[in-house]
């Protein structure tokens, strides 16, 4: 039988490849969004894939959004934690909205998200989780420290339910990618952008692509023993 994945903010960007790609993995899709209506629907006319809007960030939306997929395509055996946002400013001039706006969505997101699907994927002894980090959440970054915090959260949050899920059949993975070719880096003035891609060993940005087929494999029942782990697909720009 088909699995059936769901992927946070996979209307548009990294979120739309990851989608694409476990369907072309055989999975029945789910793919979330958070309020541009209009990338969902062009999202579902080129996919068929079905778009389902609440914020991450809400944990009560969160369970009813989860409870209307499976009524819909069945439990959940794969959960990709996607959705993320930036609110970039130095700390001297940081909001505390701003710092809680990343968290809410990058972290609380992903707890809301993982929490809601967890004891089905305990029950059926099976489950993949994986959930989007960021270069920047290893290496830190001047400017971000709301969304490097947010991403950080994510790799110990992983390691931890890694250990947690091991007995109950569910690994627990992140991809922490590097600079990608989205609206989110495309939205940067060109000359900071070129000023990024002379960092990036490889010479070029990343496709999203290429960071869906690191989580097509990861959520792939040959990954059975991957768990707790991080992919780090940046280009060769950080190591870690
Ligand atoms: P985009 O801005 O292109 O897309 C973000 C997606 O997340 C959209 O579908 C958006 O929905 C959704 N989303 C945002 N906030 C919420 C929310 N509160 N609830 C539900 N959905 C929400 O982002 P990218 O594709 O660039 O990034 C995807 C992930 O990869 C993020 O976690 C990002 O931090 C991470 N990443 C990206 C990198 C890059 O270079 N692009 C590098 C490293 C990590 P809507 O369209 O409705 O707004």
């Amino acid at each position: 039988m088909a699995r059936v994945a769901v992927v946070t903010g996979g209307s548009r960007g990294i979120g739309a490849a990851i989608a694409k790609a476990l369907q072309a993995a055989g999975c029945e899709v789910a793919a979330t969004y958070g309020g541009n209506d209009e990338a969902a629907a062009a999202f579902t006319a080129e996919t068929g894939i079905k778009t389902y809007k609440w914020s991450v960030g809400d944990y009560e939306a969160c369970t009813a959004g989860i409870a209307q997929i499976e009524a819909d395509l069945g439990p959940i055996d794969i959960l990709v934690n996607n959705a993320g946002i930036t609110r970039d400013a130095p700390f001297h001039k940081m909001t505390p909205q701003q710092w809680h706006d990343v968290i809410d969505t990058n972290l609380t997101g992903v707890f809301n998200m993982t929490h809601n699907v967890w004891g089905g994927m305990r029950e059926r002894k099976f489950g993949r989780i994986v959930t989007i980090s960021s270069i920047n959440g290893q290496k830190g970054q001047f400017a971000q420290a709301n969304y490097a915090a947010s991403k950080a959260g994510d790799i110990g949050f992983t390691k931890s339910l890694a250990q947690e899920g091991a007995r109950a059949g569910i690994t627990v993975n992140v991809v922490a990618p590097g600079y990608i070719a989205t609206d989110m880096v495309m939205a940067v003035p060109e000359k900071v952008r070129d000023s990024i891609i002379s960092q990036i060993p490889v010479g070029r940005l990343g496709e999203a692509e290429e960071i869906a087929r690191c989580v097509a494999f990861l959520t792939s029942d040959d990954a059975g023993f991957v768990t707790g782990s991080t992919i780090t697909a940046n280009g060769g720009q950080y190591f870690t």
